[in-house]
Formats: C-alpha cells, sequence, structure tokens
C-alpha cells in the first residue's frame, strides 16, 4: 500500500503544475491517491479528476478555504467537494470577483508610491492562473523595486504595508457550511498558521468549529513540530475530530520538501481517506 497527500496546489491557484502533471507525479512517485486542494477554487479539479481516471489513480477532488481570521490566518480544507454544487459555485465565484477587484487596486497603490507596475504585467508573472501577492512580489523584484521576495513584502505588500489591500473572506462558520453543503468534509489546515495565544485558546476555537461543522484537523503538516502535531491529535481526539495531513507542495522544491513525504518524515496511510470517505456519508 503506498501513501497519500492531502494537500496539493496546482496551477489553479498558486502551484507550478498543471492539474494533469501534479496527477502523473504523484502515481510516478508511488502514492496511492492524492487531494487537489487549491485556493478558493475548483477549477483545477475537472482536469486533475479526468487524468486520474486516465492512467487509474485515485484523486479526490478538494479545495482551501481562506477564512476570515485575526491575527494568523485560517484556512479549511473541503475533501469529496460536490464541484458542481450551486452554493459552492455562488461563494467561490464571489470570492473569486472580490480577488480580481482587489488586484488592480494594489497596483493603483504601488503607482501612488511611484512604483511603474502595470496590471498586465502582474498578470504575466502568474503564468494564466490565479494573481495573488507573489506575482506582485516577483514583478517588484524583477523591476530592480525589491532585492527579494521577502522584501517586497515587508516594504510593500504585507498586511499594514502600503500597497497592501484587504481581501474578502467568509467566516469560518459561513465556509465550513458551504463546503458541508456541497458534501464536502470540512477540515482545518495547518492550525500553527492561525496564532493562537495558547494551547487553551485553540481548544475553545476547535471546539467551536466542531459545533459548526467542521469534521477534521489536518494533524500532519511539514511545517508543524513534533509538539504541535501531539497536540493537535490529542485535540481531534478529544472531540471525535478526523486526523488527515499533507506536504502543501506547490510543485517546486522548497527545502528539500517533496509530495507525500515533505522532508522524509510524512507516511500518511490509506486509512485516512477511508475515514474521510465514512464521514462523508
Ligand atoms: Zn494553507
Ligand atoms: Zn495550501
Amino acid at each position: 500500500m503506498g501513501y497519500i497527500d492531502l494537500h496539493l496546489h496546482t496551477t489553479a491557484s498558486d502551484g507550478v503544475m498543471t492539474p494533469s502533471e501534479i496527477v502523473r507525479y504523484a502515481k510516478a512517485k508511488g502514492l496511492q491517491a492524492i487531494a487537489i486542494t487549491d485556493h478558493d477554487t475548483i477549477e483545477g479539479l475537472e482536469e486533475g479528476l479526468s487524468e486520474g481516471k486516465r492512467i487509474d489513480f485515485e484523486v479526490i477532488p478538494g479545495i482551501e478555504i481562506s477564512a476570515e481570521h485575526s491575527p494568523g490566518s485560517m484556512h479549511l480544507l473541503g475533501f469529496f467537494i460536490n464541484t458542481h454544487h450551486p452554493l459552492l459555485n455562488e461563494r467561490l465565484g464571489y470570492l473569486q470577483r472580490a480577488r480580481a477587484e482587489r488586484n488592480p487596486k494594489m497596483v493603483e497603490k504601488l503607482n501612488r508610491l511611484g512604483i511603474n507596475v502595470t496590471y498586465e504585467e502582474v498578470l504575466k508573472a502568474s503564468g494564466g492562473g490565479q494573481v495573488g501577492r507573489p506575482h506582485f512580489a516577483e514583478v517588484l523584484v524583477e523591476k530592480g523595486y525589491a532585492r527579494s521576495f521577502q522584501e517586497a513584502f515587508d516594504r510593500f505588500l504585507k498586511k499594514g504595508a502600503p500597497a497592501y489591500e484587504e481581501k474578502f473572506r467568509f467566516t469560518a462558520k459561513e465556509s465550513i457550511h458551504f463546503i458541508n453543503e456541497a458534501k464536502g468534509v470540512a477540515v482545518l489546515a495547518h492550525p500553527n498558521t492561525l496564532n493562537m495565544k495558547g494551547y487553551s485558546e485553540l481548544e475553545n476555537l476547535i471546539l467551536h468549529l466542531a459545533k459548526e461543522g467542521l469534521k477534521g484537523i489536518e494533524v500532519y503538516y511539514p511545517e508543524h513540530s513534533a509538539v504541535e502535531v501531539a497536540q493537535y491529535k490529542t485535540l481531534a481526539e478529544r472531540y471525535g475530530l478526523l486526523v488527515t495531513g499533507g506536504t502543501d507542495y506547490h510543485g517546486i522544491e522548497k527545502n528539500g520538501l517533496d509530495i507525500g513525504i515533505g522532508r522524509g518524515e510524512m507516511k500518511l496511510p490509506y486509512s485516512i481517506v477511508e475515514s474521510l470517505k465514512a464521514a462523508r456519508s
């Protein structure tokens, strides 16, 4: 039995492999199943699923929703979503429009700072996929306005910086609701990015999300420490939540991170997929 990876991005959001490429790559790496979980979009799923069918490899239709949260960021994964569900499509359409309106506003802000950047340049950097701040950073570095991605974010693009524009997000409750409505299984992604003050605050949040219909926690994740993994596992057990995991692989080597194995430590059994399937029905 091969391993699984339930958190992957493609060119439909900010990954660099097309959905077909990542499916073929996963199979070549000996994995047994993957989930494609692009940010706020299901655009890559049809291609990924049909490539999976073609080469006889299991692909789970998924999504990763950015929900309203402060001070950190909250991402919610939805597994086995019905991509044709009207409410899901209506909500994702709203998020896409909000994103499309945000980007020209950020160009305007940069221009007002005396930075000569056009929306066409940012669009080009995105390679035809979803446009996001990393593409702004790419253009800023390319044109010499910043020396690195980090500097571009720190000086212009990060929350609170002069070219930052707030992005609309649904609340966690709303996000869990439309994932559930679309027959998906809602899972809290990488809890370590929530930046909760302490364990009890995190526990309260998870209890609250579970009441709203959350079904699982992404316990296994390359950026989680051993202590965090143990904590999240305990919380999952305490509140009857499923345990999932994934690498958040974006199709590029990042500090030795690869699909399925992370940095060598991730060996997630197929039984996780079976639990998700059981939770769905
Ligand atoms: Zn995420
Ligand atoms: Zn992700």
